[in-house]
């Protein structure tokens, strides 16, 4: 029999989150801090909650998408936290990107509860959110997932378990690692095109189908040459991804000397008050360094 779903936090990849699930047929009950955020879903046939606890007494499964690891702790463990309503057999899946070892910290609180936790994290941008296609790394027990899954399936197309606990967040990291690489190469690229005097449109043409293509290049590129910079994915979660990564590769003694570099990249960036630009505003910082500025709006 279908549970309630709790859906906690609205933003830019928790709406579509949640709207995949009413689309679906689910029974939704929504918080989100910032309250105005809530009646496009209540609209669509969601109930608002009042806090993440009163998500917790009324949802035995409670899906979690909220921005840093401080702010996965306050909506667990806050003074409204969900910890307060939480029941033995409740279920907490957290879909944020936050630190692996806090991640291990929080599934012991609500193991102490008698409830369970999988840390699933999303890749796939705001436009898998809105689609239902994300692909999702999940780390936790086989039977906490299996019970997941059918909600999971309503906004994730590929839903992949990694390990146990903490091992979904630590895939994420894999996952972050090579989407800035990935950037940083389009934004090279791209910046010499213009440059060079290349057509950014027939370049784009050109090179996305081949062996160079890749999600940011086909997603991001054609924004890129138009100086749209609206955020899929801003600035500042892109740098509080790679602050985790570098300290999660510290933790096991593996060197990310690229990674570094685009991390300070980044906090360029933040300086300059970009912090709320998409990610592929990084050409920026190296527009700087060119002292040429790629692209027509
Ligand atoms: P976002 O648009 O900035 O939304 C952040 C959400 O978190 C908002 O609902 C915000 O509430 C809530 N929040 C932040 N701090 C909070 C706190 N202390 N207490 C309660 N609620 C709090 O971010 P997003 O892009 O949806 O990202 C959410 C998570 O998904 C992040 O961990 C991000 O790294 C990850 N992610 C994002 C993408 C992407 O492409 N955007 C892709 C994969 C993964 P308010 O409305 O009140 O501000």
């Amino acid at each position: 029999m279908a549970e309630r779903i709790g859906f906690i936090g609205l933003g830019i990849m928790g709406r579509g989150m949640a709207a995949n699930l009413l689309r679906a047929g689910h029974d939704v009950v929504v918080w989100n801090r910032t309250a105005t955020r809530m009646a496009p879903l209540v609209e669509v046939g969601a109930t608002a909650a009042a806090s993440p606890a009163e998500v917790a007494r009324r949802c035995p499964i409670v899906l979690i998408c909220v921005s840093d690891t401080p702010d996965v702790e306050d909506v667990v463990e806050g003074p409204d936290g969900i910890l307060r309503g939480l029941s033995a057999g409740s279920l907490v899946v957290d879909h944020s990107t936050i630190s692996p070892s806090a991640t291990i910290r929080l599934a012991e609180a609500v193991g102490a509860k008698g409830a369970s936790w999988i840390d699933a994290p999303v890749s796939g941008g705001s436009e898998g959110a809105e689609r239902g296609t994300l692909s999702i790394m999940a780390g936790g027990s086989d039977d906490d997932l299996e019970r997941a899954r059918p909600y999971l399936e309503a906004f994730g197309s590929t839903i992949t378990h990694v390990g146990g606990v903490g091992d979904g967040q630590r895939v994420k990291i894999v996952n972050q690692v090579l989407v800035v690489g990935t950037q940083l190469a389009v934004s090279e690229a791209l910046l010499f095109a213009d440059a060079a005097g290349l057509d950014l449109d027939q370049t784009l043409a050109a090179v996305t189908g081949g062996a160079a293509g890749s999600w940011m290049l086909a997603n991001r590129g054609p924004q890129m040459a138009v100086r749209d910079w609206r955020p899929g994915f801003t600035i500042d979660l892109q740098q509080k991804d790679l602050r985790l990564a570098l300290a999660a590769a510290d933790e096991v003694g593996v060197p990310m000397p690229g990674t570094s570099l685009i991390y300070q990249l980044y906090r360029s960036l933040q300086a300059a008050g970009l912090g709320e630009e998409g990610n592929h505003a990084l050409v920026k910082a190296l527009e700087r360094m060119a002292g040429h500025e790629m692209g027509h709006a």
